[in-house]
């Protein structure tokens, strides 16, 4: 069996080479709508109304409305592309669930209107330690140990039974209906959905270096902050 470090190891490497070429892509798209003549770059400081500014504003627009769109439609299919894959019973999203969030936590969030931590709460009850956790998915703990800083909380599902079966599957909640629905999740080898993350993981790394790299842009291009500025300063 794939050992998990390596995957989660090798998962980040792909993901360097995949943001490199996203950012080249990207260049390229805000290059091409650059006006002929212009001098500059896209995060330098232009002249209201300049064909630097309006080149600014027309990438800010591609964003919004062409890549952004680019971004949800193939992440779409990327969703709908796991209904091709189906649950093997393995038991082990019902067994192991994590979190960055301790029970009470959970509890407030859950109390201040979190859909997310009210559905989690209703579904799952903490293990009393790390060990006994450790004792189901020992491999995946070590991996968090060692990956992750933060705390990291451990739960399960009481209505698994001693057969490794859910009692109430037919009515079991959404949040499990829905599991996984991160391609870039974690997903132990035993998951019928693993095959599906191999697939479309280099698709999912590719979307979320979009999100990144526009983001990045968003931040760095200065003609919102200047806009922003003139307004307050009450100039024309
Ligand atoms: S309700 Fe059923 S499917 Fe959902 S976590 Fe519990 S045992 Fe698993
Ligand atoms: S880990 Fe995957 S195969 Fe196992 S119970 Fe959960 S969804 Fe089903």
């Amino acid at each position: 069996m794939e050992d998990l470090s390596k995957s989660i190891s090798k998962m980040r490497k792909k993901y360097r080479e995949i943001f490199r070429t996203t950012v080249d892509a990207i260049k390229q798209r805000v290059d091409e709508i650059k006006p002929k003549t212009l001098d500059g770059d896209i995060f330098d400081n232009f002249e209201k109304n300049s064909d630097g500014e309006k080149w600014q504003i027309a990438v800010l627009d591609m964003f919004e409305n062409d890549i952004s769109h680019e971004i949800v439609r193939k992440w779409k299919e990327i969703l709908a592309y796991r209904e091709n894959f189906s649950c093997k019973g393995c038991a082990t999203c019902c067994n192991l669930a994590c979190s960055e969030f301790a029970p009470d936590e959970l509890s407030q969030r859950a109390q201040l209107g979190d859909k997310f931590a009210s559905q989690f709460t209703s579904i799952f009850i903490p293990y009393e330690s790390t060990k006994q956790a450790e004792k189901i998915y020992p491999e995946y703990i070590q991996l968090l140990k060692d990956n992750v800083k933060e705390d990291v909380y451990f739960y399960h599902c009481p209505k698994l039974n001693e057969c490794n079966r859910c009692s109430d599957y037919e009515n079991r909640p959404q949040i499990c209906r829905d599991f996984p629905d991160n391609p870039l999740s974690i997903l132990p080898e035993s998951c019928g959905f693993y095959e599906w993350r191999l697939q479309v993981e280099p698709v999912a790394l590719m979307l979320h270096a979009m999100m990144e790299i526009i983001d990045y842009y968003k931040q760095k291009i200065p003609v919102l902050e200047a806009r922003k500025v003139r307004g307050q300063e009450g100039r024309p």
